[in-house]
């Protein structure tokens, strides 16, 4: 075994250098905790991208794997497996969906929802509804059908040419929209309820009831990307139960798996219908170690208090952070739902979000930013509330730092 001390010079010597980690190497965590090389201590208010929902080595999910692993871990879908048949079931019945597509990130689940949406138009219009609307600051994926569905034009550079077919209207602006939807070509309508990378952007109740209508008006399916708000993060197990819009497919992954990587798209059996017997695939979707680990995750979260729980965190959180915006003038507004939070900078203080965030390491908090101008929080939805007492006033600190007092 390789047993070689690792520090973050060999990230440089041996990665591919699309990304810039930072010095610490966390080996450790527990619950909203986690502890680096040198046992330093850090509360954990990213939650690996709002992945890690019920925090660090949570003793139900470290059994489920460790049950899983015991019994067997992949098959392909030349077989079915137990995990992933359950897990299909308990999504059906906790959401609008009748069927279910594994997957293993965000951006194959968005994958599969964008042909899906295509070959329904394809099937039952014809080959000329094929246009996908989205939006502007939208972030989708990073495969190239992915990307080029987001609207980030950055993360397209030097990637094209992309597929065409796409287009992009100004997020919670209806009007936008009208203009661009059309019932020969428009197949879908794709959009994040909140918009989570974009900059936590939640969308307007009327926006989505609008698309909503839009879509059935022009007969084009509206897809949620729900990877980042999706799985208890705004206090419902999806945010569309939230807003009271109803999808036609929405795609899940990031808290789904809270650590193991998996993603699904939901959708319902009419539309499933148009991907038939060796349309698409995915070699490791449904895998059982990933649907047993979700499964336990989906069981957690949609059982007992925890969505419940998060209100009043989120309330504690949004608080914490408008005072200490409000102290030091560095945010103009604190916006988001549950514990998907966006702390925006202010005049003076924009594009300085990193800055935060680096402070927030040296004091020990962990806290992520969506764009140069954004504080995103997503931490574990049952971090205690002490850890977020203490947070915050770790927080504090590092914003003290920042700004000289
Ligand atoms: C993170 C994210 C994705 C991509 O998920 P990956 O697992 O990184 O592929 C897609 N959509 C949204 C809204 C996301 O937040």
């Amino acid at each position: 075994m390789n047993k070689q001390p690792v520090s973050r010079e060999l990230f440089d010597e041996v990665m591919v250098p699309n990304y810039a980690p930072g010095k610490v190497i966390p080996v450790r965590g527990e619950g909203s905790r986690v502890w680096d090389q040198e046992e330093r201590e850090f509360i954990d208010l990213a939650g690996g991208i709002a992945v890690t929902c019920l925090g660090h080595s949570h003793p139900g999910l470290v059994s489920a794997l460790m049950e899983q692993a015991e019994k067997i871990w992949h098959l392909s879908n030349v077989m079915t497996n137990e995990p992933a048949l359950r897990l299909a079931k308990t999504l059906c019945d906790l959401t609008f969906a009748e069927r279910v597509f594994f997957a293993n990130s965000g951006a194959e689940a968005n994958e599969a929802a964008f042909k899906l949406a295509r070959r329904y138009a394809w099937q039952h219009t014809g080959p000329e509804k094929n246009e996908i609307i989205a939006f502007k600051n939208a972030f989708h994926g990073r495969t190239l059908f992915t990307v080029s569905v987001g609207g980030q034009p950055k993360y397209l550079e030097g990637f094209e040419p992309a597929p065409g077919g796409i287009q992009h209207a100004d997020f919670n602006d209806l009007e936008s929209v009208k203009k661009l939807i059309s019932k020969d070509r428009t197949c879908a309508v794709v959009v994040e309820p909140i918009q989570g990378e974009g900059g936590v952007m939640p969308a307007d109740e009327d926006f989505l009831k609008g698309l909503r209508k839009l879509c059935d008006e022009h007969n084009a399916l509206l897809v949620f990307d729900e990877v980042q708000s999706g799985v208890g993060r705004t206090g419902h197990l999806y945010a569309y139960q939230m807003y009271g819009v109803t999808p036609d497919i929405l795609s899940t992954a990031k808290s789904l798996g809270g650590g193991f990587p998996v993603a699904a798209m939901l959708t319902t059996t009419k539309i499933a219908e148009s991907f038939v017997v060796g349309t698409h695939g995915s070699t490791y979707g449904g895998n059982a170690l990933a649907c047993a680990v979700a499964q336990r995750v989906v069981d957690t979260v949609s059982q007992g208090d925890i969505l419940k729980g998060v209100a009043a965190r989120s309330d504690k959180l949004r608080k914490g952070m408008m005072d200490i915006g409000e102290r030091y003038g560095v945010f103009s507004e604190v916006r988001g739902a549950g514990l998907l939070l966006g702390c925006v900078m202010s005049d003076q203080w924009q594009g300085k979000a990193k800055e935060f965030l680096a402070a927030g390491i040296e004091e020990g908090v962990m806290v992520l930013i969506a764009g140069p101008n954004v504080i995103r929080l997503a931490p574990s939805l049952i971090i205690p509330e002490p850890d977020l007492d203490e947070a915050l006033t770790r927080f504090e600190a590092a914003v003290k730092r920042v700004v000289g007092q």
